[in-house]
């Protein structure tokens, strides 16, 4: 891991959403914890992304990586990974992990919007999962991404709609009836809609090409994919 985060406060970021993951961080590779969702819907968006992108190959940037579970399957799909966090315990849980797993990915703490400044136009593909909802402008997450991906790249988007539905399947199902995640996990009003995501990314010279959506049933406990975006949904755009 290399790189120094700015002062948190003046970057993009909460730092009370941070606290929230740096609090699990230990958990993030136990499949049964309090990321059990992540790692349930973790083939499922790895399939798209490889589906659409080709990952062999291919430089690709995580942004919000949190412990690496993305991260390192893109790597084991081929791909040369770069994941990047604000949260520094979970960097420091990616980085062991990677030690035992010797996946191709390389960590750095650095705010999307810093390493595009940085590097512009540098990675053939961009993901950016579950990680909009917990930031305090979107939209600049999304304008960085742009950014950072070069001409004719891709860049995959995942987080959660914001209709009643979406409340009641994602906060109150997930957090209080299911308890999947610990209460107050997510804020309804961070959610965001396709039509939101798809202005910001046509505002940041990205072309929506495709729009699924994930679902879960609580009775199989299985997640699937699908053409229903109403709670949680991926986005893909082509630079
Ligand atoms: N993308 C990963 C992790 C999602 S959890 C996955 O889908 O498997 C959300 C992650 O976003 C956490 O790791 C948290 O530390 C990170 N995060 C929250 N706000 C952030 C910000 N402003 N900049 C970078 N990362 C942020």
């Amino acid at each position: 891991m290399a790189g120094q985060a700015e002062t948190v406060s003046s970057l993009n970021a909460d730092p009370a959403e941070l606290q929230k993951f740096a609090a699990l961080a230990h958990r993030w590779w136990d499949p049964g914890s309090e990321f059990k969702p992540l790692h349930d819907i973790n083939p499922l968006r790895v399939d798209y992304i490889d589906r659409i992108a080709g990952l062999r190959g291919k430089r690709v940037l995580d942004v919000g990586c949190g412990g690496g579970i993305l991260s390192e399957s893109m790597a084991g799909r081929g791909a040369e990974v770069i994941g990047i966090d604000l949260g520094e315990k979970a960097l420091k849980v990616a980085q062991l992990h990677k030690l035992e797993s010797g996946a191709n990915v390389d960590y750095r703490l650095v705010a999307v919007e810093t390493l595009a400044q940085e590097q512009p136009q540098s990675f053939d593909v961009v993901t950016c999962m579950e990680m909009l909802e917990h930031v305090p402008d979107p939209s600049a997450v999304v304008q960085a991404c742009a950014r950072l991906v070069r001409p004719g790249g891709r860049v995959f988007f995942s987080t959660l709609n914001r209709n009643p539905k979406s409340y009641l399947f994602a906060v109150i199902g997930a957090e209080y009836v299911l308890n999947m995640l610990p209460k107050g996990t997510h804020e309804y009003g961070k959610f965001i809609k396709p039509s939101e995501l798809s202005s910001w990314c046509r505002a940041a010279g990205l072309d929506v090409s495709g729009l699924a959506g994930m679902h879960y049933n609580p009775l199989s406990k299985r997640y699937s994919l699908g053409a229903d975006v109403s709670v949680n949904y991926l986005l893909h755009a082509v630079k």
